[in-house]
């Protein structure tokens, strides 16, 4: 059975229909991937399934999620937390005013399993991240984009997802910061969690991730194993920024006007 399974999902924000007739899952202690680009809804999924649509003045208005196999798209947000299901949302939102361990401490509000559970977690995170360890006591603000990513990821932690729902986790980082935080879900996630990941970098995403869909204005329009998607000429071409050599060969003649060179050779 799927840890999560997405069915029909309709989603908006008044008279904006984000996402239409979505369906989608992710078997337990897999990593799975949504590509697409800006506005294809990709937040709308993560926020509709976490329940936090709400917060965006957004709601979910047909369909159903399950996580194994029990409706649970009328928790609340908080219920959602409590059921396992915990999102890092897009940008890095760590309380900047707040020092590392207490962003992390509030990670843990809400979360199964009481103080134990708590320094157990904090112990992983800080393994997981021993910078975060090094600048507890800092304002999270002073960190850097990647380090604020990586306490952001950390304070997810704290509440012990069983699946984790990552919203763009490599946006804005420099290439090596993004494989170290692509680098830091694989361990999560060879530690037990399941991960929903939304990426605009396809080819992070696609090596990440077992299985993948493609959404496009609201709607998947491709799905299939991460290594068939990434064979795909359309992934390839639109999300992998392959480009088609004959075609590029045709256009570059046209531009330097292979035509005529043509007219000329018959
Ligand atoms: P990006 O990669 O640019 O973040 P996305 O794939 O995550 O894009 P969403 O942010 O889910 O896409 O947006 C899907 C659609 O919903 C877009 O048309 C967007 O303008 C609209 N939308 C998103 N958030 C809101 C909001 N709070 N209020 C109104 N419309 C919104």
């Amino acid at each position: 059975m799927a840890a999560l399974d997405v069915r029909g999902l309709v989603a908006g924000y008044g008279p904006v229909q984000a996402l239409r007739d979505v369906s989608l899952e992710v078997p337990e202690g897999t990593v799975v991937a949504v590509l697409g680009g800006n506005g294809a809804g990709k937040s709308t999924l993560l926020r509709a399934i976490s329940r936090t649509l709400v917060f965006h003045r957004g709601a979910m208005t047909g369909g159903s999620v399950l996580l194994d196999g029990r409706p649970v798209h009328r928790l609340s947000a908080a219920g959602m937390v409590a059921a396992g299901v915990v999102q890092v949302p897009e940008g890095r939102q760590v309380f900047a005013r707040m020092t590392v361990a207490d962003n992390l401490r509030a990670g843990a509000l809400g979360a199964r399993g009481g103080r134990r559970a708590a320094a157990e977690s904090l112990a992983r995170v800080h393994e997981l991240f021993p910078v975060l360890a090094g600048r507890a006591r800092q304002r999270a603000g002073l960190l850097s984009g990647g380090e604020q990513q990586m306490l952001a990821l950390g304070r997810a932690l704290m509440a012990r997802p069983r699946l984790l729902l990552l919203d763009e986790p490599s946006l804005g980082l420099a290439p090596l910061m993004s494989a170290r935080i692509a680098e830091a879900v694989e361990e999560i996630n060879a530690a037990g969690t399941s991960v929903l990941l939304v990426e605009q970098n396809a080819a992070l995403a696609l090596r990440l991730a077992s299985r993948a869909y493609v959404l496009e204005v609201g709607e998947v329009t491709l799905s299939g194993t991460a290594s068939a998607l990434a064979a795909s000429d359309e992934v390839r071409r639109r999300y992998l920024g392959v480009v088609d050599e004959d075609a590029a060969a045709d256009t570059a003649g046209a531009a330097v006007g292979r035509p005529v060179l043509r007219r000329w050779s018959a």
